[in-house]
């Protein structure tokens, strides 16, 4: 099971979902994507781009 590392609900970090087309998980509430077979893949949804600005 993959959680999506920004996103909380009822306390837990929210249960990312089956993302389409791809292997990989996506966060329905940010949009956050994670490929646990693909270390070279590259989120790039808001939060993730927002931490490359620093
Ligand atoms: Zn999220
Ligand atoms: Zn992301």
């Amino acid at each position: 099971m993959v959680r999506c590392p920004y996103c909380v609900e009822s306390g837990e970090f929210k249960v990312m979902t089956d993302a389409e087309g791809i292997e990989g998980r996506i966060c329905g509430r940010c949009g956050h994507l994670a490929m646990p077979s693909n270390p070279l893949f590259e989120c790039r949804c808001a939060k993730c781009a927002g931490l490359k600005v620093f």
